[in-house]
């Protein structure tokens, strides 16, 4: 049985100039049905999670009312987890919505800030300014949640080092700050930066935004455990780290996914169809090779890397055997290393992880 479940929340308030992903704007009816919906589902449902995810999209875009219906529905599965995450942006983050997240167990929040130069704000369409940023900090902390997580993006259209290396500083040594996402602009087709024709920044400077991050988060005490994460004081996200270990997953709502009993599933994002119920999601079932593959491309993201005894127990091969050829050439280049426990990348191979994978691709 799952221990751990994501559910989207389709929903923002505005659309960022970058995202493509699966994702409406906010409409108060919608947002009604939606939630009727998706709380039918939750009630099909009688796990007991250790995780919990409720991402989007912008949780936070939903009405004070709406969210308390939806955590109140998922508090019988949530009570006892570890970690309860929920996604929220500044904008439409209040200290009701705060208190009313901690009172149904929420004990972890992943900011949406990006980056806290106001121009670049300006330029990718998000609507809060840096100012704003420590408000929501306060507020979170003030609530009783002090498991803050926060993404920052760089590549941005006329970013330079030096802002990234700005924003890096002032998040690493923010006090209420234990846990930081990076990730690197690509310019989707289907985003308004995709339709304007901007180009994604250099290559060159790219691996100098991520080298610089490694540096300065692992100067401020951050461990770099996965690949775009870093935690503090030993705050990993529990909940990701089910997706990187490969372990099963329930997905709710349009536009969510989805892991369970050798089924990875996708809930189409169609909200009207959804909404009517009609909606079915697509599934593909994994093969044992197809999931061994998966163990080894999501577990190398993970600075541990694979845990070998439970790649045996779990697909009654060792993995030094399954992958012999594609190991022993990666530890040639210098970017992998095997012990007895565990299949790991260098810090070279983590860098390159996108060519180690290559060869042991099925
Ligand atoms: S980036 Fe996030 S907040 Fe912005 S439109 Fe996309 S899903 Fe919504």
């Amino acid at each position: 049985m799952s221990q751990s479940l994501y559910l989207h929340v389709p929903f923002c308030d505005h659309i960022c100039a970058y995202c493509d992903f699966e994702r409406c704007r906010s409409h108060p009816l919608l947002m009604e049905k939606w939630c009727e919906r998706i709380i039918e589902e939750i009630a099909e449902h009688h796990e007991i999670l250790k995780t919990c995810y409720i991402g989007g999209g912008t949780p936070s875009a939903l009405p004070l009312d709406l969210l308390e219906k939806l955590l109140q529905a998922l508090s019988p599965l949530c009570q006892n987890a570890k970690e309860f995450t929920v996604e929220a942006n500044i904008e439409n983050l209040t200290p009701e919505k705060c208190r009313v997240l901690s009172s149904y167990h929420v004990n972890r929040i992943s900011l949406g800030i990006q980056t806290l130069q106001d121009e670049l704000l300006r330029i990718i369409e998000r609507h809060h300014r840096k100012e704003d940023v420590e408000k929501a900090l306060q507020m979170i902390h003030e609530a009783g949640i002090h498991n803050i997580s926060v993404d920052l993006i760089y590549g941005l259209p006329s970013q330079t080092l030096n802002m990234w290396q700005k924003d890096l500083e002032w998040a690493a040594s923010h006090p209420l700050i234990s846990h930081i996402s990076i990730y690197s602009l690509t310019i989707e087709e289907n985003s308004k930066f995709g339709r304007q024709g901007i180009e994604p920044c250099s290559e060159e400077l790219d691996a100098d935004m991520y080298e610089s991050a490694i540096q300065i988060l692992k100067s401020h005490g951050y461990e770099h455990y996965e690949i775009s994460n870093f935690a503090k004081n030993g705050r990993r996200s529990l909940h990701n780290i089910q997706y990187w270990k490969y372990h099963d997953f329930i997905g709710l709502g349009c536009g969510a996914y989805g892991l369970e009993n050798h089924v990875y599933y996708h809930i189409p994002f169609q909200l009207n169809d959804y909404i009517k119920g009609t909606l079915k999601r697509i599934e593909e079932i994994k093969s044992k090779e197809d999931e061994m593959f998966e163990c080894v491309m999501m577990g190398l993201r993970l600075r541990e890397g694979i845990n070998r005894h439970d790649f045996l127990m779990r697909f009654d091969i060792d993995l030094a055997d399954q992958y012999k050829k594609a190991i022993q050439e990666n530890i040639q280049k210098g970017y992998l290393e095997l012990t007895e426990d565990s299949l790991f990348c260098t810090p070279k191979g983590f860098e390159l992880l996108h060519e180690v994978l290559l060869v042991f691709m099925p």
